[in-house]
Protein backbone atom coordinates (compact mmCIF):
# COMPACT_ATOMS: atom_id res chain seq x y z
CA UNK A 1 0.00 0.00 0.00
CA UNK A 2 2.82 2.28 0.45
CA UNK A 3 4.36 1.68 -2.73
CA UNK A 4 1.68 2.17 -4.42
CA UNK A 5 0.22 4.97 -2.22
CA UNK A 6 -0.31 7.69 -5.18
CA UNK A 7 -2.50 5.38 -7.43
CA UNK A 8 -4.77 4.21 -4.45
CA UNK A 9 -4.83 7.50 -3.01
CA UNK A 10 -5.82 8.97 -6.13
CA UNK A 11 -8.93 6.25 -7.25
CA UNK A 12 -10.04 6.47 -3.41
CA UNK A 13 -10.48 10.27 -4.41
CA UNK A 14 -12.12 9.29 -7.85
CA UNK A 15 -14.22 7.05 -5.99
CA UNK A 16 -15.63 9.09 -3.23
CA UNK A 17 -15.14 12.76 -3.94
CA UNK A 18 -12.84 13.87 -1.07
CA UNK A 19 -9.62 16.06 -1.40
CA UNK A 20 -6.19 14.20 -2.99
CA UNK A 21 -4.57 15.70 -0.21
CA UNK A 22 -6.84 13.38 2.15
CA UNK A 23 -6.48 10.25 0.56
CA UNK A 24 -2.64 11.09 0.41
CA UNK A 25 -1.98 12.71 3.44
CA UNK A 26 -4.05 10.93 5.95
CA UNK A 27 -6.47 7.98 4.75
CA UNK A 28 -3.48 5.83 3.38
CA UNK A 29 -0.48 6.52 6.07
CA UNK A 30 -3.34 6.28 8.70
CA UNK A 31 -4.69 2.84 7.16
CA UNK A 32 -1.11 1.34 6.72
CA UNK A 33 -0.31 2.76 10.85
CA UNK A 34 -3.63 0.32 11.78
CA UNK A 35 -2.49 -2.21 9.85
CA UNK A 36 1.38 -2.37 11.10
CA UNK A 37 0.16 -1.68 14.48
CA UNK A 38 -2.48 -4.73 14.44
CA UNK A 39 0.26 -6.98 12.90
CA UNK A 40 1.94 -5.94 16.03
CA UNK A 41 -0.68 -8.37 17.92
CA UNK A 42 -0.20 -11.55 15.83
CA UNK A 43 2.89 -12.83 18.24
CA UNK A 44 1.14 -11.60 21.45
CA UNK A 45 -2.04 -13.06 22.10
CA UNK A 46 -2.05 -15.64 24.90
CA UNK A 47 -4.55 -17.24 27.05
CA UNK A 48 -4.24 -17.70 31.17
CA UNK A 49 -3.81 -20.76 33.34
CA UNK A 50 -6.83 -20.92 35.52
CA UNK A 51 -6.98 -22.27 39.28
CA UNK A 52 -9.92 -24.61 39.10
CA UNK A 53 -11.35 -26.28 42.41
CA UNK A 54 -10.57 -30.05 42.50
CA UNK A 55 -7.59 -32.32 40.71
CA UNK A 56 -7.51 -30.38 37.48
CA UNK A 57 -5.67 -28.37 35.97
CA UNK A 58 -6.95 -25.79 33.06
CA UNK A 59 -5.68 -23.24 30.50
CA UNK A 60 -7.32 -21.23 27.86
CA UNK A 61 -6.76 -21.06 24.57
CA UNK A 62 -7.70 -18.10 21.64
CA UNK A 63 -8.70 -19.87 18.52
CA UNK A 64 -9.48 -17.49 14.97
CA UNK A 65 -13.64 -17.70 14.84
CA UNK A 66 -13.02 -19.01 11.32
CA UNK A 67 -14.82 -16.99 8.54
CA UNK A 68 -15.68 -13.51 9.28
CA UNK A 69 -17.17 -10.89 7.13
CA UNK A 70 -17.03 -7.13 6.72
CA UNK A 71 -19.70 -4.85 5.50
CA UNK A 72 -18.67 -1.36 4.73
CA UNK A 73 -19.92 2.21 3.95
CA UNK A 74 -18.17 4.80 1.72
CA UNK A 75 -16.96 7.42 3.94
CA UNK A 76 -13.33 5.91 4.39
CA UNK A 77 -13.35 3.29 2.07
CA UNK A 78 -9.83 2.22 2.73
CA UNK A 79 -9.72 2.89 6.27
CA UNK A 80 -12.74 0.59 6.96
CA UNK A 81 -11.33 -1.96 4.87
CA UNK A 82 -8.18 -2.10 7.16
CA UNK A 83 -9.86 -1.80 10.42
CA UNK A 84 -11.74 -4.59 9.81
CA UNK A 85 -9.23 -6.80 7.33
CA UNK A 86 -6.56 -6.69 9.32
CA UNK A 87 -7.23 -7.82 12.63
CA UNK A 88 -9.26 -10.76 11.46
CA UNK A 89 -6.16 -11.60 9.32
CA UNK A 90 -3.68 -11.02 12.24
CA UNK A 91 -6.32 -13.07 14.32
CA UNK A 92 -6.02 -16.52 11.82
CA UNK A 93 -9.42 -15.86 10.23
CA UNK A 94 -10.37 -15.72 6.25
CA UNK A 95 -12.67 -12.44 5.04
CA UNK A 96 -15.05 -11.68 2.99
CA UNK A 97 -15.68 -8.41 2.62
CA UNK A 98 -18.29 -6.16 0.71
CA UNK A 99 -16.95 -2.92 0.13
CA UNK A 100 -19.93 -0.15 -0.69
CA UNK A 101 -21.59 0.00 -3.52
CA UNK A 102 -20.80 3.76 -4.32
CA UNK A 103 -16.51 2.66 -3.60
CA UNK A 104 -15.83 -0.52 -4.36
CA UNK A 105 -12.79 0.44 -6.03
CA UNK A 106 -9.38 0.75 -3.94
CA UNK A 107 -11.40 -2.56 -2.08
CA UNK A 108 -10.63 -4.22 -5.51
CA UNK A 109 -7.51 -2.63 -5.42
CA UNK A 110 -6.31 -4.18 -2.21
CA UNK A 111 -7.30 -7.57 -2.91
CA UNK A 112 -5.00 -7.32 -6.21
CA UNK A 113 -1.96 -6.16 -3.82
CA UNK A 114 -2.83 -8.26 -1.35
CA UNK A 115 -2.25 -11.70 -4.10
CA UNK A 116 0.69 -9.80 -4.96
CA UNK A 117 1.62 -9.59 -1.49
CA UNK A 118 1.71 -13.41 -1.19
CA UNK A 119 -1.68 -13.78 0.59
CA UNK A 120 -2.82 -17.11 -0.33
CA UNK A 121 -5.81 -17.14 -2.38
CA UNK A 122 -9.59 -17.34 -0.77
CA UNK A 123 -7.75 -15.41 2.71
CA UNK A 124 -8.75 -11.91 2.10
CA UNK A 125 -12.18 -12.00 -0.60
CA UNK A 126 -13.04 -9.25 -1.90
CA UNK A 127 -17.16 -9.26 -3.31
CA UNK A 128 -19.08 -6.14 -4.29
CA UNK A 129 -22.34 -5.53 -4.48
CA UNK A 130 -25.54 -3.87 -3.15
CA UNK A 131 -26.94 -4.01 0.13
CA UNK A 132 -30.54 -5.75 -0.14
CA UNK A 133 -28.48 -8.54 -1.93
CA UNK A 134 -24.81 -9.08 -1.51
CA UNK A 135 -24.51 -7.63 2.02
CA UNK A 136 -28.05 -9.56 2.80
CA UNK A 137 -26.66 -12.64 2.05
CA UNK A 138 -23.78 -12.69 3.54
CA UNK A 139 -25.26 -11.30 7.20
CA UNK A 140 -27.55 -14.48 6.80
CA UNK A 141 -25.07 -16.92 5.41
CA UNK A 142 -24.87 -20.01 7.66
CA UNK A 143 -20.81 -20.87 7.06
CA UNK A 144 -20.09 -16.85 8.40
CA UNK A 145 -18.92 -17.18 11.67
CA UNK A 146 -18.79 -13.75 12.36
CA UNK A 147 -19.67 -10.71 10.92
CA UNK A 148 -18.54 -7.07 11.55
CA UNK A 149 -20.82 -4.05 10.12
CA UNK A 150 -19.94 -0.02 9.96
CA UNK A 151 -22.56 2.01 8.40
CA UNK A 152 -26.12 3.23 9.60
CA UNK A 153 -28.43 2.38 12.59
CA UNK A 154 -31.27 1.22 10.67
CA UNK A 155 -29.30 -1.67 8.51
CA UNK A 156 -27.40 -2.42 11.57
CA UNK A 157 -30.26 -3.88 12.77
CA UNK A 158 -30.88 -5.66 9.93
CA UNK A 159 -27.35 -7.35 10.04
CA UNK A 160 -28.26 -7.97 14.07
CA UNK A 161 -31.83 -9.88 12.88
CA UNK A 162 -29.72 -11.31 10.03
CA UNK A 163 -27.68 -13.20 12.19
CA UNK A 164 -30.20 -13.78 14.78
CA UNK A 165 -32.31 -15.97 11.87
CA UNK A 166 -29.45 -17.97 10.82
CA UNK A 167 -26.64 -19.39 12.83
CA UNK A 168 -26.51 -16.42 15.52
CA UNK A 169 -23.27 -15.40 13.89
CA UNK A 170 -21.54 -12.94 16.61
CA UNK A 171 -21.57 -9.55 15.26
CA UNK A 172 -19.90 -6.08 15.79
CA UNK A 173 -21.40 -2.81 14.76
CA UNK A 174 -20.48 0.43 14.35
CA UNK A 175 -23.29 2.74 13.01
CA UNK A 176 -24.27 6.25 13.21
CA UNK A 177 -24.22 9.04 15.96
CA UNK A 178 -25.18 12.85 16.47
CA UNK A 179 -22.08 14.12 18.28
CA UNK A 180 -22.45 16.67 20.68
CA UNK A 181 -19.63 19.11 21.08
CA UNK A 182 -19.92 21.29 24.18
CA UNK A 183 -17.73 24.35 23.98
CA UNK A 184 -17.87 26.11 27.47
CA UNK A 185 -17.59 30.55 28.10
CA UNK A 186 -14.37 30.26 29.60
CA UNK A 187 -12.16 28.30 26.16
CA UNK A 188 -10.83 30.62 23.26
CA UNK A 189 -13.40 31.40 20.68
CA UNK A 190 -10.52 30.89 17.85
CA UNK A 191 -9.69 27.61 19.29
CA UNK A 192 -13.17 26.65 19.61
CA UNK A 193 -14.19 27.65 16.66
CA UNK A 194 -11.01 25.93 14.90
CA UNK A 195 -12.36 22.34 16.85
CA UNK A 196 -16.09 22.53 15.91
CA UNK A 197 -14.90 23.45 12.03
CA UNK A 198 -12.82 20.23 12.13
CA UNK A 199 -15.28 18.18 13.64
CA UNK A 200 -18.19 18.85 11.71
CA UNK A 201 -16.69 19.87 8.27
CA UNK A 202 -14.02 17.47 8.07
CA UNK A 203 -14.60 14.69 5.12
CA UNK A 204 -17.68 16.91 3.77
CA UNK A 205 -19.22 16.42 6.89
CA UNK A 206 -19.60 12.55 6.18
CA UNK A 207 -18.08 11.21 9.14
CA UNK A 208 -20.05 9.10 11.52
CA UNK A 209 -18.05 10.59 14.81
CA UNK A 210 -19.10 14.57 13.21
CA UNK A 211 -19.74 17.20 15.73
CA UNK A 212 -23.27 17.61 14.40
CA UNK A 213 -25.09 19.17 17.38
CA UNK A 214 -22.88 21.89 18.84
CA UNK A 215 -23.79 23.71 22.34
CA UNK A 216 -22.11 26.84 22.82
CA UNK A 217 -22.72 28.47 26.40
CA UNK A 218 -24.26 31.91 26.34
CA UNK A 219 -21.37 33.98 27.30
CA UNK A 220 -19.30 32.59 24.15
CA UNK A 221 -22.34 32.49 21.67
CA UNK A 222 -22.76 35.22 19.57
CA UNK A 223 -18.76 35.56 19.07
CA UNK A 224 -18.70 31.75 18.07
CA UNK A 225 -21.69 32.01 15.49
CA UNK A 226 -19.95 35.29 14.11
CA UNK A 227 -16.27 33.45 13.51
CA UNK A 228 -17.71 30.03 12.86
CA UNK A 229 -19.64 31.27 9.94
CA UNK A 230 -16.67 33.34 8.96
CA UNK A 231 -14.85 30.06 8.76
CA UNK A 232 -17.38 28.28 6.72
CA UNK A 233 -17.55 31.23 4.44
CA UNK A 234 -13.60 30.69 3.84
CA UNK A 235 -13.73 27.25 3.15
CA UNK A 236 -12.14 26.50 -0.33
CA UNK A 237 -14.88 24.08 -2.04
CA UNK A 238 -14.20 22.49 -5.43
CA UNK A 239 -12.27 19.83 -7.58
CA UNK A 240 -10.74 17.23 -4.97
CA UNK A 241 -8.02 16.92 -7.30
CA UNK A 242 -7.39 20.53 -6.96
CA UNK A 243 -4.28 21.53 -4.33
CA UNK A 244 -5.22 23.33 -1.56
CA UNK A 245 -9.30 22.21 -1.68
CA UNK A 246 -10.49 21.47 1.83
CA UNK A 247 -14.14 20.31 0.49
CA UNK A 248 -15.24 18.11 -2.52
CA UNK A 249 -18.37 16.60 -3.77
CA UNK A 250 -20.86 14.93 -1.94
CA UNK A 251 -20.25 10.97 -2.27
CA UNK A 252 -23.90 10.70 -4.62
CA UNK A 253 -26.99 12.19 -5.74
CA UNK A 254 -28.90 10.33 -2.34
CA UNK A 255 -26.70 12.09 -0.11
CA UNK A 256 -26.47 15.43 -2.11
CA UNK A 257 -30.66 15.28 -1.99
CA UNK A 258 -30.84 13.96 1.78
CA UNK A 259 -28.26 17.04 2.87
CA UNK A 260 -30.48 19.48 1.01
CA UNK A 261 -33.67 18.41 2.15
CA UNK A 262 -32.30 18.99 5.95
CA UNK A 263 -31.05 22.06 5.24
CA UNK A 264 -34.90 23.15 4.67
CA UNK A 265 -35.88 21.75 7.01
CA UNK A 266 -33.85 23.84 9.08
CA UNK A 267 -34.87 26.63 7.56
CA UNK A 268 -38.61 25.95 7.42
CA UNK A 269 -38.39 24.95 11.34
CA UNK A 270 -37.37 28.44 12.21
CA UNK A 271 -33.04 28.02 12.76
CA UNK A 272 -31.21 30.71 11.45
CA UNK A 273 -29.22 30.24 8.32
CA UNK A 274 -26.05 31.95 9.12
CA UNK A 275 -24.00 31.05 5.47
CA UNK A 276 -24.25 28.47 2.86
CA UNK A 277 -28.06 26.39 2.68
CA UNK A 278 -27.07 26.29 -1.30
CA UNK A 279 -25.93 24.11 -4.03
CA UNK A 280 -22.56 24.99 -5.84
CA UNK A 281 -22.75 25.25 -9.41
CA UNK A 282 -24.81 23.26 -11.49
CA UNK A 283 -22.63 19.95 -12.02
CA UNK A 284 -21.36 17.97 -9.01
CA UNK A 285 -23.02 17.46 -5.82
CA UNK A 286 -21.13 20.79 -4.38
CA UNK A 287 -22.99 21.91 -1.07
CA UNK A 288 -21.66 25.20 0.26
CA UNK A 289 -20.51 24.69 3.90
CA UNK A 290 -23.36 26.00 5.98
CA UNK A 291 -23.69 27.34 9.11
CA UNK A 292 -27.10 27.46 11.54
CA UNK A 293 -27.96 29.10 13.97
CA UNK A 294 -30.21 29.54 16.99
CA UNK A 295 -31.39 25.19 16.40
CA UNK A 296 -33.42 24.24 18.81
CA UNK A 297 -33.79 20.27 20.42
CA UNK A 298 -36.50 19.25 19.01
CA UNK A 299 -35.51 20.13 14.92
CA UNK A 300 -34.84 17.61 12.65
CA UNK A 301 -31.59 19.07 12.04
CA UNK A 302 -30.58 18.66 15.68
CA UNK A 303 -32.20 15.08 16.01
CA UNK A 304 -31.48 13.29 13.00
CA UNK A 305 -27.55 12.48 11.32
CA UNK A 306 -27.58 14.87 8.37
CA UNK A 307 -23.91 13.54 7.20
CA UNK A 308 -23.03 16.94 5.10
CA UNK A 309 -21.16 20.12 5.68
CA UNK A 310 -24.05 21.70 7.97
CA UNK A 311 -23.51 22.88 11.21
CA UNK A 312 -26.15 23.29 13.78
CA UNK A 313 -24.94 25.61 16.38
CA UNK A 314 -27.33 25.49 19.70
CA UNK A 315 -27.15 27.74 23.02
CA UNK A 316 -26.76 26.40 26.35
CA UNK A 317 -26.65 28.22 30.24
CA UNK A 318 -25.60 25.74 32.82
CA UNK A 319 -23.57 22.01 33.23
CA UNK A 320 -26.49 19.84 34.11
CA UNK A 321 -28.68 21.63 31.33
CA UNK A 322 -26.30 21.00 28.59
CA UNK A 323 -25.43 17.11 30.06
CA UNK A 324 -28.97 16.75 30.03
CA UNK A 325 -29.78 17.79 26.25
CA UNK A 326 -25.58 16.21 24.57
CA UNK A 327 -27.73 12.63 26.32
CA UNK A 328 -31.06 13.18 25.33
CA UNK A 329 -30.13 11.19 21.85
CA UNK A 330 -30.49 7.49 20.59
CA UNK A 331 -26.94 7.62 19.81
CA UNK A 332 -23.55 7.61 22.16
CA UNK A 333 -20.51 7.59 19.44
CA UNK A 334 -18.47 10.14 19.97
CA UNK A 335 -18.17 13.49 21.71
CA UNK A 336 -16.27 16.95 21.94
CA UNK A 337 -15.45 19.45 25.07
CA UNK A 338 -13.88 22.88 24.76
CA UNK A 339 -12.89 24.35 28.48
CA UNK A 340 -9.62 25.34 30.06
CA UNK A 341 -11.36 24.47 33.45
CA UNK A 342 -10.09 20.67 34.50
CA UNK A 343 -12.85 19.86 36.86
CA UNK A 344 -15.64 20.83 33.87
CA UNK A 345 -13.48 18.71 31.42
CA UNK A 346 -13.70 15.76 34.06
CA UNK A 347 -16.91 16.28 35.15
CA UNK A 348 -18.33 16.15 31.43
CA UNK A 349 -16.36 13.30 30.48
CA UNK A 350 -18.01 11.45 33.29
CA UNK A 351 -21.64 12.26 32.30
CA UNK A 352 -21.83 12.37 28.27
CA UNK A 353 -22.72 9.09 27.16
CA UNK A 354 -20.66 8.31 24.61
CA UNK A 355 -17.97 5.50 22.88
CA UNK A 356 -14.97 8.70 22.35
CA UNK A 357 -14.42 12.00 24.67
CA UNK A 358 -12.36 14.28 22.69
CA UNK A 359 -11.25 17.33 25.09
CA UNK A 360 -9.79 20.30 23.99
CA UNK A 361 -9.26 18.35 20.44
CA UNK A 362 -11.42 16.14 17.62
CA UNK A 363 -11.26 13.31 14.83
CA UNK A 364 -7.77 12.32 16.97
CA UNK A 365 -8.19 8.84 16.11
CA UNK A 366 -5.23 5.99 16.52
CA UNK A 367 -4.64 2.07 16.40
CA UNK A 368 -4.11 1.68 20.12
CA UNK A 369 -7.36 3.49 21.21
CA UNK A 370 -10.66 1.71 21.08
CA UNK A 371 -13.22 2.87 19.20
CA UNK A 372 -17.11 1.94 18.76
CA UNK A 373 -20.61 3.51 20.53
CA UNK A 374 -22.90 3.35 23.74
CA UNK A 375 -26.28 3.35 22.96
CA UNK A 376 -27.72 2.54 19.09
CA UNK A 377 -24.57 3.49 17.67
CA UNK A 378 -22.88 0.02 17.92
CA UNK A 379 -21.67 -3.00 19.80
CA UNK A 380 -18.45 -3.66 20.55
CA UNK A 381 -15.09 -2.16 19.73
CA UNK A 382 -12.29 -1.97 17.42
CA UNK A 383 -8.79 -0.95 16.85
CA UNK A 384 -6.61 -1.96 20.25
CA UNK A 385 -6.18 -5.71 21.28
CA UNK A 386 -9.97 -5.48 21.43
CA UNK A 387 -9.74 -5.68 17.22
CA UNK A 388 -8.19 -8.67 17.00
CA UNK A 389 -10.38 -10.25 19.79
CA UNK A 390 -13.78 -9.90 17.80
CA UNK A 391 -12.53 -12.44 15.88
CA UNK A 392 -11.61 -15.03 18.12
CA UNK A 393 -12.95 -17.92 20.20
CA UNK A 394 -12.02 -18.64 23.68
CA UNK A 395 -11.53 -22.27 24.40
CA UNK A 396 -11.18 -23.71 27.66
CA UNK A 397 -9.17 -26.86 27.79
CA UNK A 398 -9.53 -29.19 31.11
CA UNK A 399 -7.17 -32.08 32.45
CA UNK A 400 -6.95 -34.46 35.90
CA UNK A 401 -4.00 -34.12 37.84
CA UNK A 402 -2.93 -37.34 38.78
P1 LIG B 1 -25.71 1.97 4.95
O1 LIG B 1 -25.99 1.36 6.26
O2 LIG B 1 -26.82 2.18 4.02
O3 LIG B 1 -24.62 1.13 4.14
C1 LIG B 1 -23.46 0.61 4.71
C2 LIG B 1 -23.14 -0.72 4.08
O4 LIG B 1 -24.21 -1.63 4.34
C3 LIG B 1 -22.97 -0.67 2.56
O5 LIG B 1 -21.93 -1.55 2.19
C4 LIG B 1 -24.29 -1.23 2.06
O6 LIG B 1 -24.21 -1.85 0.80
C5 LIG B 1 -24.63 -2.24 3.13
N1 LIG B 1 -26.06 -2.56 3.23
C6 LIG B 1 -27.13 -1.78 2.94
N2 LIG B 1 -28.28 -2.46 3.15
C7 LIG B 1 -27.94 -3.69 3.58
C8 LIG B 1 -28.68 -4.85 3.98
N3 LIG B 1 -30.01 -4.87 3.94
N4 LIG B 1 -27.99 -5.94 4.38
C9 LIG B 1 -26.65 -5.94 4.42
N5 LIG B 1 -25.90 -4.89 4.04
C10 LIG B 1 -26.53 -3.76 3.64
O7 LIG B 1 -24.97 3.31 5.33
P2 LIG B 1 -24.45 4.42 4.36
O8 LIG B 1 -25.55 5.35 4.04
O9 LIG B 1 -23.74 3.80 3.22
O10 LIG B 1 -23.34 5.11 5.34
C11 LIG B 1 -23.66 6.13 6.20
C12 LIG B 1 -23.96 5.60 7.59
O11 LIG B 1 -22.88 4.84 8.13
C13 LIG B 1 -24.15 6.71 8.58
O12 LIG B 1 -25.27 6.44 9.37
C14 LIG B 1 -22.87 6.71 9.41
O13 LIG B 1 -22.97 7.25 10.68
C15 LIG B 1 -22.53 5.29 9.45
N6 LIG B 1 -21.08 5.11 9.67
C16 LIG B 1 -20.66 4.69 10.90
C17 LIG B 1 -19.32 4.53 11.16
C18 LIG B 1 -18.83 4.05 12.49
O14 LIG B 1 -17.68 3.66 12.60
N7 LIG B 1 -19.62 4.04 13.51
C19 LIG B 1 -18.39 4.79 10.17
C20 LIG B 1 -18.84 5.22 8.93
C21 LIG B 1 -20.20 5.37 8.69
Amino acid sequence: MEERLEELAAIETLDNGKPLSMSKGMDLPGSVTILRSLAGWGDKISGDTCKVNGPYQAYTLYEPIGVAAAIIPWNFPIASLIIKAAPALVAGCTMVLKPAEQTPLTALFIAALAKEAGIPPGVLNILPGFGPTTGAAIASHMDVDKISFTGSTEVGRLIMEASAKSNLKPVTLELGGKSPLIICEDADVDIAVEIASLGLFFNMGQCCVASSRIFVQEGMYNEFLRKASEKARNRVVGDPFQAGVQQGPQVDETQFKKILGYIESGKTEGAKLLTGGKRIGEAGYFIEPTVFGDVKDDMKIAKEEIFGPVMSVLRFKSLDEVVKRANDTMYGLAAGIVTNDLNVANRLSRSIRAGTIWINCYHVSDPALPFGGYKMSGIGREQSLQAVLNYMQLKTVVTPVH
